[in-house]
């Protein structure tokens, strides 16, 4: 299925299921095929988180030895970009600690249960919690990735790729093999996200009389404040940056970058956006076409402002929902593990799906969690994407008056 057809038939698939549901509400086999299809399609998202997180990011940092011959390019890119990310995630946590509106009403009764709780902060004590987190991270590879364990998985992948930027050769085709998988890797999950529309459609079959209305109005509540925020970041501190950092005020900023930013709305992918931004950033913002070559591929990839932000806010609001309660601690966890999750995010439709996962699994909240978001996903990341790409071409712009 073309991704265009996606977002359509998500939509439709979720109605159906509602209607299904409702019109057909005690049919034997209806509830078991559903049943059938949501378990599979979360068992597939499941399936890929644990690779997915893997490749990505060790064939990220393995990228950076390209950046790293850039010298002062990539570093200023890379810098750029992590910052911009990390003020998307504190920006969303901030916003979600003083705007929260669904707590107004109660979380949902039948908490699945949660089968993945990795940082333990029950009465730990701050000393405890930290001990508990470094072994964590600090554990056997093998056993990361069988267990799940998402701070096990980040810390391998962080180490061999580092350790492989110090070892291999330049000629080595290490990075190419390491890249490849991780392509093939992306097709599976490209392959999973396709089937959404049936796994939305069981999904909304299967909660329609289980979520009440309150439910509803508390993902009501969820999209609008996921929408204020990523607006506000796209509209308020991303062309601040670029007025006061790259010269350029946002009255004229916006209407050139106005094209690929829709094309972004329109296909949720900024991966698919990429030759329009090049076109873009180098037409109308006069960044030369080698420069803009080398920062917006790495910036699709690893810049995702948009997605950080969602991912940020989605986790403290599943927590809410599901009655996770989250310490301090946790919120640091989030902020770490939502950079790594939305840099390892592949830039296609729902790409964050399973970097979400990751986020939910490190503060013990159930995976089962995420079909709730996924009711409402499709239309939160036409915009999303639209800033993922408008922060991808002010990084450009700013990089480009840096050096
Ligand atoms: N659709 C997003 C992108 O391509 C990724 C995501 O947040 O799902 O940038």
């Amino acid at each position: 299925m073309s991704q265009k057809w996606l977002a359509p038939m998500v939509i439709v698939a979720a109605f159906s299921g509602w209607l299904l549901a409702f019109a057909l509400p005690d049919v034997g086999w209806l509830q078991a095929t559903t049943l059938l299809m949501q378990t599979t399609f979360l068992a597939a998202l499941k399936m890929i988180v644990a690779p997915l997180i893997f490749f990505s990011l060790l064939s990220g940092v393995m990228q950076l030895r390209a950046a790293g011959s850039l010298g002062r390019l990539g570093g200023l890119t890379l810098g750029y970009y992590t910052a911009t990310s990390a003020l998307a995630v504190v920006l969303g946590l901030i916003i979600v600690f003083f705007i929260h509106p669904w707590t107004d009403y109660p979380p949902l009764t039948s908490v699945p249960p949660t089968d993945a709780v990795l940082i333990d902060t029950k009465d730990a004590g701050f000393v405890g919690t930290l001990a508990n987190l470094l072994s964590s991270m600090f554990t056997n590879p093998f056993g990361a990735l069988a267990e799940m364990n998402i701070l096990g998985i980040l810390t391998t992948a962080l180490l061999l790729g580092v350790a492989a930027t110090l070892v291999l050769p330049e000629n080595s085709s290490v990075p190419r093999l390491v890249d490849d998988i991780t392509q093939i890797i992306y097709t599976i999950a490209g392959w999973v996200i396709t089937t959404l529309p049936l796994g939305l459609f069981a999904i909304a079959f299967q909660l329609t009389g289980k979520v009440d209305i309150n439910t509803l109005i508390s993902l009501g509540h969820f999209a609008f404040v996921v929408i204020c925020a990523t607006l506000f970041h796209g509209l308020i501190v991303l062309p601040a940056i670029a007025w006061a950092v790259g010269g350029v005020r946002p009255g004229t900023l916006m209407p050139r970058i106005i094209k690929p930013m829709l094309t972004a709305f329109v296909t949720s992918s900024s991966a698919a956006t990429l030759p329009v931004s090049m076109q873009t950033l180098h037409e109308e913002l006069a960044v030369s076409k080698a420069k803009a070559a080398f920062i917006l591929p790495l910036g699709a990839t690893v810049n995702m402002d948009g997605t950080a932000l969602f991912e940020a806010i989605a986790v403290i609001f599943l927590a809410y929902m599901f009655g996770i309660p989250l310490d301090a601690f946790s919120i640091v966890v989030i902020f770490l593990v939502t950079m790594l999750a939305s840099a390892g995010a592949p830039g296609i439709p729902s790409g964050s799906m399973a970097g979400l996962q990751t986020v939910l699994l490190a503060v013990g909240i159930p995976l089962e969690a995420i079909g709730l978001v996924l009711l409402i996903e499709r239309p939160l990341d036409t915009i999303r994407t639209a800033i993922n790409v408008e922060g991808d071409i002010i990084g450009g712009l700013v990089v480009e008056r840096w050096t």
